[in-house]
């Protein structure tokens, strides 16, 4: 079968905050931009509950609640939002291809990549259960609501790290589940972590279980060293064991670094590929927040429509 073929101006492939800001920013200057919403429609956002660090709304605001506010905004302007996954691409030359679900070519002149990034997870029944109930993906996004309290996290990385030190200051006791006999994470960080008094670190561990029905209540580990299984109780669990970019389609066509982030050219949106730009998650594995999303979708829409001016399109 013969696919479609459409010719666009300016595509816009995801959906969350770096891809909504793109897109109010380009359908603002008329680039008629064209927006695909992936395999998330709203992106992390929409898996998280109350989001109180973005600045404009004084009492918060629910995730999935923002993200429809963001689509509402984009489609007002004008931007044309569509269900749809890109499944492959094609930027040998101008005008650039990118199949959506299999079938339909979209052409572009330009394009702003903001697929972002997902949270790894450990895989557990409970851990999935009592997701939005106490146990997170996100510390900063969630660790608020926990003051005062026990709480764990799993992870030896630097987002291991840092947000045990971010829970630290806010919550009584940080158990943090190490799966080996030393931490991945940077020397100076894991200094840190080992000289805060309140995070308690539990060496060759693994998560068995994340106890309670309908709250976080504990937390079951297993203690490879000594064949020992704990329960210790607590009301929130942070899963903090690295972020996957969702940038497989791009493979082999955009400059990644080794866990296959999108590299940018410090201070601009700009890829390896003139025309092409990429936001948000995708191309930042250290801010990671709605807001810092949503500002390098600003900038993307801003470097898309400067190249489009230079190049008279
Ligand atoms: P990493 O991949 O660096 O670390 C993941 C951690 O999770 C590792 O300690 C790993 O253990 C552990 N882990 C993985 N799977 C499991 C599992 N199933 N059970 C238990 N533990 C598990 O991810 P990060 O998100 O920490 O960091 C990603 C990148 O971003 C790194 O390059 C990091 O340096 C960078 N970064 C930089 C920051 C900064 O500069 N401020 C802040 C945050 C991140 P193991 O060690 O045994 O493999």
């Amino acid at each position: 079968m013969e696919n479609t073929v459409e010719r666009v101006h300016c595509l816009i492939i995801g959906s969350g905050p770096a891809g909504y800001t793109a897109a109010i920013y380009a359908a603002r200057a008329n680039l008629k931009p064209v927006l695909y919403q992936g395999l998330q429609p709203g992106g992390q956002l929409t898996i998280t509950t109350e989001v109180e660090n973005y600045p404009g709304y004084p009492d918060g605001i629910q995730g999935p609640d923002m993200m429809i506010n963001f689509e509402r905004q984009a489609s007002r302007m004008g931007a044309d939002i569509r269900y749809g996954i890109a499944t492959k691409v094609d930027f040998m030359e101008t005008p650039y291809k990118v199949w959506i679900d299999e079938e339909k070519i979209i052409e572009a002149d330009t394009i702003i990549i903001s697929t972002g990034a997902s949270a790894k997870w450990l895989g557990l029944e409970s851990e999935q259960r009592l997701n939005g109930y106490g146990v997170s993906a996100c510390a900063v996004c969630d660790g608020f609501f926990f003051k005062g309290k026990e709480v764990a996290i799993v992870g030896a990385g630097d987002t291991a790290a840092e947000e045990a030190l971010y829970l630290s200051k806010l919550c009584s006791t940080v158990h943090m589940i190490v799966r080996r006999d030393q931490m991945r994470a940077s020397k100076i960080m894991q200094e840190r972590v080992k000289k805060t008094e309140n995070i308690k670190i539990y060496w060759n561990s693994s998560t068995q279980e994340v106890l309670g029905e309908n709250k976080v209540e504990g937390l079951r580990i297993l203690d490879h060293s000594i064949q020992q299984t704990l329960d210790i109780p607590l009301s929130a669990f942070f899963v903090a064991i690295g972020h996957k970019p969702n940038s497989d389609v791009f493979k082999g066509w955009l400059e990644m670094d080794e866990s296959g982030y999108l590299v940018t050219i410090p201070g601009t949106s700009k890829t390896n590929v003139e025309g092409v730009f990429a936001a948000g998650d995708i191309q930042d594995k250290i801010y990671r927040q709605a807001v810092t999303a949503a500002g390098s979708g600003c900038m993307a829409a801003l470097d898309a429509e400067r190249y489009l001016a230079l190049k008279g399109l």
